[in-house]
């Protein structure tokens, strides 16, 4: 079985094109390893050969990569019009079974020595599968399936294509950290950054033992799962314990401000670990106005804090949107698993909504987190060897 792969956004990426084609190369070479399928690029065009029953292996990998816009099963023929027009009509026949009603045959020639032309090809393939299928009707307009045949160094022959991902491939656009929480929200994030291809660490924040265990295997199981969308970019996760730096806010800060400053904490550890593992960029799965920490002014004190860009590929989606891409993507099911998340423990009943830059400077300074901030960020070395989770 022959999979022809179709490159989207990458096409239009003039001089840069042949890497991000690399990239996506070797992503898919790690993706498709060990299902025995082989890799060919040529013209600009990806084929991917495998044997039948690695077939659903083969499309369940390609459903998962960024960067890739379709594919097709295309059926492989010798350059004879007889071999190629008998393909077209068995390819009508599996499109006619599956429920098209109407048909057009589009063809390309590279090989400009295949005998005949593409509209004399287009035509007698049609009246092939006329003949064929009589009541499978020629549609040039707005046909319900187009028979793709592009002649190459074979001939291939493709009805129905299916939809990838789109995006960009995984690594053409740096690390990101991702700060994964257990909720909903973070795991879509980190998937459309990946989408737009950086590849991806994650950083959760464990309150140890307000937090139970489970609360961290949750984020070890979605960060398990982001990182099927990364091929070969494998996402390692720093597990920091945060425990001491709830306490100091607790007891050194009005109540209502714990979780702003808390946030602010967040994004600083956050940027010390990005350095340290080489992320251009941290990510949240914020959305603008969604809860109280998320006001465009509480938005504006945590970012105050961090020392790179912090992407927030949320920012203008609601709730329902951004479940549906959760179930899309597969980590619904595990964000919604019943663990407490750190910040709804240590939440304040009213917090405050707005908080004005300058005070919450001042209270932030006034914590002397520092020292608290070395110890988890050192503690965190360690336990990131015992933690990481690297998945391919
Ligand atoms: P999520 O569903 O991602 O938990 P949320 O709607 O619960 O988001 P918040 O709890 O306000 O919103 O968190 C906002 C963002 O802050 C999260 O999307 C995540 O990026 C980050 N964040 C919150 N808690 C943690 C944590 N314990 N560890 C790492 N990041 C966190
Ligand atoms: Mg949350």
């Amino acid at each position: 079985m022959t999979f022809l792969v179709k490159l989207g956004e990458l096409t239009l990426k003039g001089g840069n094109k042949a890497g991000f084609e690399k990239i996506l190369a070797r992503n898919l070479s790690v993706a498709l390893r060990g299902s025995g399928a082989q890799l060919v690029m040529r013209d600009g065009r990806f084929y991917i050969s495998c044997t039948d029953s690695a077939a659903c292996q083969v499309e369940d990998e390609l459903s998962h990569l960024p960067g890739i816009t379709g594919w097709a099963s295309a059926r492989k023929t010798e350059k004879s019009p007889d071999e190629v027009i008998a393909a077209c009509v068995e390819e009508a026949q599996r499109c006619f079974e599956n429920g098209a009603r109407s048909f057009k045959v589009e063809s390309r020639r590279t090989d400009k020595s295949f005998p005949l032309r593409s509209y004399e090809l287009n035509c007698r393939a049609g009246d092939a599968i006329s003949a064929a299928l009589p009541a499978f009707k020629v549609d040039v307009r707005r046909p319900d399936i187009i028979i793709n045949v592009e002649i190459r160094e074979k001939a291939f022959i493709y009805g129905y294509e299916k939809k990838g991902l789109r995006g960009l491939p995984v690594g053409t656009a740096g690390r990101g950290l991702l700060l994964l929480s257990g909720g909903i929200d973070s795991p879509v994030a980190g998937f459309l950054m990946a989408l737009r291809g950086m590849s991806l660490a994650a950083v959760y924040f464990h309150a140890y033992p307000y937090t139970s265990d489970e609360a961290k295997q949750k984020v070890v199981a979605l960060t398990g799962i982001l990182a099927r969308y990364t091929a070969s970019a494998a996402v390692k996760l720093f597990v920091v314990g945060i425990t001491p730096l709830e306490q100091r806010i607790k007891e050194r800060a009005p109540e209502a401000w714990a979780t702003v400053l808390l946030r602010m904490a967040m994004m600083e550890c956050a940027s010390r670990i990005a350095r340290r593992a080489k992320c251009k960029a941290l990510i949240t799965g914020e959305s603008l106005s969604q809860v109280a920490s998320q006001t465009v002014e509480n938005i504006r004190c945590a970012e105050s804090r961090a020392a790179l860009p912090v992407f927030r590929p949320l920012i203008g989606m609601d709730k329902e949107d951004i479940t549906k891409k959760a179930i899309a993507i597969g980590t619904y099911e595990t964000s919604i698993l019943p663990y407490e998340d750190c910040c709804t423990l240590f939440s304040p009943l009213h917090p405050i909504l707005r908080a004005p830059l300058p005070e919450a400077t001042a209270l932030y300074e006034s914590l002397d987190l520092q020292s608290l901030i070395e110890s988890a960020l050192g503690a965190f070395i360690p336990m990131q060897r015992a933690l990481a989770v690297q998945t391919a």
